[in-house]
């Protein structure tokens, strides 16, 4: 990636040069081809993350982990990003998602009993929040969850919630009282091998190897120790990991972004029309300018963010610009990737799953509209 670095240390640059050596062996682009074909998870790219200790970045050293910065993680997530957005989302499903809300809400006693498998790779998770009648209004669950004896049963429906189908355990939003809003949310660590447990493939327009489920929930009985956090504390758990999220998302948009200019870029370099090489005609090259312009400022908001987080800022308003700016400029950025192939893009292949790939950012982790309310309500309107 001959882009800018944005001060990178030499750590930061070597660790991203490693990751994107090790994913070019493990998962080159034919095989990044074939695990969207077939709607597979990139099974062999996520134990080479695990062999190579990157399961551990983001975990805090108390934790048997590399206590990641920020831009650290921004860093390293741009680069997976940047090679395959279904190894990205893999990473994050356990090392960030899961991996955190177990790290920063588990008891110790769960903490040693999941997190060495986190990290080594033979544990997965994955988050279920939304459910059919509830996704934006993250409060306005039904899902149940209701002590007996010791122990918890929990009933209700989840959706969306990408690679349910490969977890091993799933953190889930519960309504431990229902009459409560937020106060009444309490945060659990589900086993998926429990009886009453289902989690049914959906068939997304992107994210073919890190597939979007419908979860179900039929009295499954969990152990009173899988609570995350406080009964009915949920809310403050859920709340506390939106800064790292959203600014991991800007950066994977960003990633994303400068994979559509070199895709398109490799394409103009060989086509011909009237004569001339293709980027000899202005209409095309200003799409290459505006691409860059788009990956830039993609960039620049993401690191200058994750800055901020570093030196302790509040920053709320700056992840939520973040995350706006980089995945709508990655999908804009898509789009005109796209125009600049013609029919070439259009059909399958990198163009086409870029394009595809591109559209979940402005959904998934906060939609541009509801960030667009966090960013309009912190200025006071
Ligand atoms: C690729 C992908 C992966 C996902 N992975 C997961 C996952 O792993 N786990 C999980 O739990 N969920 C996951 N989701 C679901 C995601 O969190 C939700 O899609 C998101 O929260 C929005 O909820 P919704 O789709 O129900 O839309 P809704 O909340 O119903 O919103 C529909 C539209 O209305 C707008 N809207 C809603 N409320 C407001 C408001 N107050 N002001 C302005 N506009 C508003 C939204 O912005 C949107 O445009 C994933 C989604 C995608 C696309």
């Amino acid at each position: 990636m001959p882009y800018s670095t944005f001060d990178f240390t030499e750590e930061q640059v070597l660790m991203r040069d490693n990751v994107l050596g090790l994913m070019n062996r493990v998962l080159p682009p034919e095989k990044i081809a074939e695990l969207d074909r077939e709607r597979r998870f990139p099974r062999e790219a996520y134990r080479a993350l695990a062999e190579n200790g990157w399961l551990s970045l983001p975990y805090d050293k108390a934790h048997g982990g590399m206590d990641a910065s920020h831009k650290d993680l921004a860093v390293f997530i741009e680069a997976l990003g940047y090679h395959h957005p279904g190894i990205r989302v893999s990473f994050m499903s356990t090392a960030v998602y899961g991996g955190l809300y177990l790290q920063n809400l588990g008891s110790d006693a769960l903490k040693a009993e999941l997190l060495t498998g986190m990290q080594d790779g033979s544990i997965r998770t994955a988050i279920a929040f939304s459910e059919p009648d509830s996704g934006s209004d993250a409060a306005g669950i039904r899902t149940r969850a209701v002590r007996d004896g010791d122990d918890w049963i929990i009933s209700g429906q989840k959706v969306y919630v990408t690679n349910a189908h490969e977890a091993d355990y799933l953190v889930v939003s519960t309504k431990t009282d229902p009459d409560a809003g937020r106060r009444g949310l309490s945060l659990f660590m589900v086993d998926t091998a429990q009886p009453g447990f289902e989690a049914r493939p959906m068939d997304p327009l992107g994210s073919r190897s890190t597939l979007l489920n419908e979860v179900f929930f039929d009295d499954v009985r969990i152990p009173g120790n899988r609570l995350l956090g406080a009964v009915n504390g949920g809310w403050h758990g859920l709340m506390r990991g939106l800064n790292l999220e959203r600014v991991l998302i800007a950066a994977a948009a960003a990633g994303g972004c400068i994979k559509i200019i070199e895709v398109a870029k490799n394409f103009v370099r060989d086509r011909q029309a009237f004569g001339k090489n293709l980027g000899e005609f202005q209409a095309v090259s200003h799409k290459f300018a505006d691409m860059r312009m788009l990956m830039e400022t993609a960039r620049l908001v993401t690191y200058r963010t994750a800055a901020m987080l570093d030196a302790g800022e509040d920053a709320v308003t700056e992840t939520a610009i973040a995350k706006v700016v980089a995945t709508e400029n990655n999908f804009k950025a898509a789009d005109l990737g796209m125009q600049v192939m013609g029919a070439a893009g259009y059909v399958q292949g990198d163009m086409q799953r870029l394009f595809r790939e591109a559209r979940m950012g402005m959904i998934g982790g906060g939609t541009s509209e509801i960030l667009r309310n966090v960013i309009a309500s912190r200025m006071g309107i």
